[in-house]
């Protein structure tokens, strides 16, 4: 896709271009394939965000991995967490005694992976290690570090590769923060819709 592309307009600047993304992820696939040796670990793919990632970063890894996928919401349709972890489509099978490896997006505050990370060592998992694409240190509301990332983003709202906002510009190829404007201009729309 183009640089100058009609989704671009929305974007105030790119962060991460597809070939830095595409040459992290193949680090990472190697360096998951390193520390895994000899096991065959349960990735789970939290959806939607996350998809795009899970593909790419699952042909970048040689061992016999099992695909899982999690549908869960904290965000509904805002930019702000909610706090509220709710899961909408859970695992098909039994993950007890397995290593377990929690694929998302992005870590912001934090308030999803650990109450994911509990649940699944409830659940008796033999290990829990999460592997993010992007990092957002500076909003974090709870000790959680990701033991794989593949970058670290300031704190703005970002969206590409599968990140979103309201849905869209998940198909963006690069990653890139949204003009504030898009949302502002959302927000004030709803609220005038909802009085
Ligand atoms: P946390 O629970 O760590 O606050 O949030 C995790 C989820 O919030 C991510 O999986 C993602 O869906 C959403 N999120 C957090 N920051 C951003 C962002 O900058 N852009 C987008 N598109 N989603 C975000």
């Amino acid at each position: 896709m183009e640089a100058n592309a009609k989704m671009y307009g929305d974007i105030q600047e790119v962060l991460i271009r597809r070939e830095e993304i595409a040459n992290a992820v193949k680090m990472l696939g190697d360096m998951i394939t390193r520390d895994y040796e000899g096991k065959a670990p349960v990735m789970v793919c939290i959806l939607k965000g996350a998809s795009v990632f899970y593909v790419d970063l699952l042909r970048e890894i040689d061992l016999p991995v099992t695909m899982e996928f999690m549908i869960v919401s904290s965000y509904g349709k805002g930019v702000a967490s909610t706090g509220n972890v709710r899961i909408r489509k859970d695992l098909d099978y039994d993950i007890s005694g397995r290593d377990v490896i929690l694929v998302e997006d992005i870590v912001d505050t934090g308030l999803t992976l650990s109450f994911l990370k509990k649940m699944f060592i409830e659940r008796g998992a033999q290990s829990v290690k999460i592997a993010t694409l992007l990092d957002k240190p500076a909003r974090r509301k709870v000790d959680l570090k990701a033991d794989y990332y593949c970058f670290t983003v300031p704190d703005a709202f970002v969206v590409g590769y599968g990140l979103d906002y309201a849905e869209r510009y998940r198909n963006l190829p690069d990653i890139g923060i949204l003009k504030s404007e898009i949302y502002e201009k959302r927000s004030e729309l709803e609220l005038k819709t909802a009085f």
